[in-house]
């Protein structure tokens, strides 16, 4: 399978040429960094890209592929509703395209959002806690904003009403930023790779369910998962956990 590469020369991107270039049924085509012409794609006979640039990047790259029939795999954060729905608009153009959007390849993570959801059902409280090196651009991440909406999926299926919270006052920030009914904490700091704390709480219990991903090859064996079977999926399907049975 001839694979390539968006945002080469960045942390993500680095690692994904590397584990590519590892992966004996794969052929990298392509490292394209900012300013690299997006026709090396067609050019060498590129079916997946991958791609790992900016919020403010990745749309552009995204129609470029999609509109030449290139599948992609994206763990570039940042997607809201607007991009989602663009994305889709343009898939329904190209049937035969499949998009994966992975908040996070860490197969860990994956498990800490399904397990998350499952707890959902059974607790009042629940806050997420993020914590990510000092250079991520977005916040809250990708994986907290994407755990905070499986969350408050699973309280309305559950009929969950609004969570316990006394505050009257509070100095702007200190509660955090809700997503759907979730309050989430975002850290940034030198240190932190990418670490998210879910903590659910009841009358006389809590349950913290924490991941932490140690260094960035832990995110390659999900992204190398997303290559070899972003084909079968056409359309647009958000959260490798939609992969898990390609996982075993
Ligand atoms: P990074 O080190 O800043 O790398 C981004 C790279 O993309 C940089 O080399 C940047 O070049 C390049 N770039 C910017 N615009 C581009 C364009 N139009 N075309 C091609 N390349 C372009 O960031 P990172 O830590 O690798 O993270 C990349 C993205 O992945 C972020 O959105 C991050 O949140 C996300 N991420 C996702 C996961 C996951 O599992 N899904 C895990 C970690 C990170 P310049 O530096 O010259 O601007």
């Amino acid at each position: 399978m001839k694979v390539a590469v968006l945002g080469a020369k960045g942390r993500m991107g680095m690692e994904s040429v590397a584990a590519i270039n590892s992966a004996s049924d794969l052929t990298l085509t392509a490292s394209l960094d900012i300013g690299d012409p997006l026709e090396q794609l067609t050019k060498s006979g590129t079916e997946v890209m991958v791609d790992f640039t900016t919020p403010d990047a990745v749309m552009k790259n995204l129609e470029f592929a999609i509109s030449n029939g290139i599948h992609v795999v994206v763990g570039t954060t940042g997607f809201n509703d607007a991009k989602l729905s663009n994305l889709k608009d343009l898939l329904s153009k190209h049937p035969k395209v499949g998009a994966l959007i992975a908040p996070n390849f860490g197969l860990g993570a994956v498990l800490m959002m399904q397990f998350s959801q499952t707890a959902a059902k059974y607790f009042e409280s629940a806050e997420i806690i993020e914590l990510h090196h000092a250079n991520k651009v977005d916040a809250p991440s990708g994986t907290a904003i994407r755990t905070a909406q499986m969350i408050t999926d699973a309280r309305k299926q559950s009929k969950k009403g609004a969570m316990p919270d006394a505050t009257k006052s509070e100095l702007s920030g200190a509660r955090g930023t809700k997503v759907g009914d979730v309050p989430v904490h975002s850290v940034r700091s030198h240190g932190y790779v990418a670490h998210q704390e879910v903590i659910f709480g009841d009358a006389g219990e809590t349950l913290t369910i924490r991941h932490d991903s140690i260094n960035r090859a832990g995110f390659m064996p999900g992204v190398l998962i997303g290559i070899r079977n972003v084909a079968k999926y056409p359309g647009l399907t958000v959260g490798l956990e939609n992969y898990m049975e390609d996982m075993k």
